[in-house]
């Protein structure tokens, strides 16, 4: 048994440059101590986003956890032992907790903490922030688009502009590069239709708010370390496509966050009027930043043409692009054997029907597809469906009268499916746990068993 760790014991090992031999509780401990000391400068990164006391967890199985802000009153502690709960890299509303407790899961006592501040910014979003009007979703129909080479390299040319507009040491220069970028921005999504600009900018004000805070954060926490400027300046020269994944995955999620980041680091450079309060109230970033920087009395900027080296680095880019799905039943028909798990609840409770993954995914018109799942657990009240190691399917979830059912894929090996039989109690797998316990009607012939959860 480790001993419980006081802070006493903290003030015996030397408060930087802590690794290697360093005790993991320890360290763990620290950093913790780290966070509380740090509070006064977070909780101005966004009012009410890190307030004084914020709760949070760290937790490093096989060692144990640290408990800080008000989810230790008394000063942060460490308890040893796994956290049964934390499944997943975080956890929001951490059931052990106060209210919106924030938990990370850490592969280190040294992992980096961006995860906690950007995921906790999520639970913030969700009291603070609202949306107008429709939602932009997360499948955009790019054969829409007439001409996306042009259209992604107009993208590569507008997260240049942004990166330079950061990094610029006069605000003359910043200016005009904010406005080359606003004129490019314009120019490509003047040609779109309403809802790719509706996707990127709901993506940009939820993902990208996200990421600045988290990014300042880190600033805050690693004074010492690169600026802010430079964090988000890196995060914009990243590749904009990662291997393996979806045009749409890589062009309007994974670009948002750094375009949305450095939005709102320009919003903040030049102090734009309540530009915080307007974001929380369904303003998009760019059209905050258009307001500021390309207002009728300035000259107009003209978008920059791409040029022919820039076209055809992306038309390579475009060519590697794994073959994306777009529906459901191209998914389904691209598996031999899927169990349909149907989940039906009465309709007050959809709310509490929660489904928490870690898998590359894509998203289709009508669900989404989880390619490779590491973790994925569906639950309400006791009735839980876990399963890694295979293809899911999340599809369309309907709503009649006085109940609600949600409707999952989940790829099965033949041996797994084998074992269903109508009528029989819900088998389970080392890598998909089902409840067996569950009043199912189950039909099983051969390559599609299905099973009906009710709650
Ligand atoms: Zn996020």
């Amino acid at each position: 048994m480790r001993p419980l760790l006081a802070a006493l014991t903290l003030a015996l090992v030397p408060a930087r440059g802590l690794t290697g031999d360093t005790d993991p509780a320890v360290r763990l401990l620290e950093r913790a101590i780290e966070i509380e000391q740090r509070g006064p400068a977070l909780a101005e990164i966004w009012p009410g986003y890190w307030p004084p006391g914020q709760p949070f967890v760290l937790y490093l199985p096989e060692v144990g956890a640290t408990f800080g802000g008000e989810a230790s009153p008394g000063g942060a502690t460490f308890r040893e032992g796994p956290l049964e709960d934390v499944r997943f890299w975080y956890v929001l509303d951490y059931p052990g907790g106060p209210a919106n407790t924030v938990a990370l899961r850490l592969e280190t006592a040294d992992s980096n903490l961006d995860t906690l501040f950007h995921e906790q910014f999520h639970d913030f979003q969700s009291d603070a922030f609202r949306w107008l009007g429709e939602a932009g979703g997360e499948f955009v129909d790019i054969s829409a688009l007439d001409d996306l080479e042009t259209f992604t390299a107009r993208v590569e040319i507008e997260r240049h502009l942004l990166r330079e507009a950061i990094s610029a040491t006069t605000d003359e220069a910043r200016q005009s590069l904010v406005r080359l970028y606003l004129a490019a921005r314009e120019a490509r999504l003047g040609d779109a239709p309403g809802d790719v600009r509706l996707a990127e900018d709901h993506m940009e004000w939820s993902e990208g708010t996200a990421e600045y805070a988290a990014t300042m954060a880190m600033t805050v926490m690693e004074a010492a370390g690169a600026t802010s400027a430079s964090r988000i300046a890196a995060r914009l020269s990243e590749p904009l496509f990662s291997p393996g994944q979806s045009y749409t995955r890589s062009v309007f999620r994974g670009r948002a966050y750094g375009v949305g980041a450095a939005q709102a680091w320009l919003l903040d450079a030049v102090d734009a009027p309540d530009w915080r309060r307007r974001v929380e109230a369904g303003q998009p970033l760019a059209q905050l930043l258009a307001e500021h920087f390309a207002r009728g009395d300035l000259p107009p900027a003209a978008a920059p043409p791409v040029d022919d080296d820039l076209r055809a680095e992306v038309r390579r880019q475009l060519a590697a692009l794994p073959p994306a799905p777009t529906r459901v039943a191209e998914v389904l028909a691209d598996g031999e054997r899927w169990l349909e798990l149907v989940v039906d609840v009465p309709a007050s409770r959809a709310a509490d029907l929660g489904v928490s993954f870690r898998s590359d995914f894509t998203a289709l018109a009508d669900g989404l597809a989880l390619n490779n799942v590491d973790q994925f657990l569906l639950q309400i009240d006791d009735l839980r469906v876990e399963a890694r190691d295979r293809r899911i399917v999340l599809a369309s979830s309907n709503s009649a009268e006085d109940r609600h059912e949600a409707v999952y894929f989940l790829e099965l090996t033949a041996a797994e499916a084998r074992t269903f039989e109508a009528q029989s109690p819900l088998p389970s797998f080392p890598t998909l746990e089902l409840p067996a316990e569950q009043r199912a009607i189950i039909e099983a012939d051969g390559d599609r068993v299905t099973v009906r959860l009710t709650l």
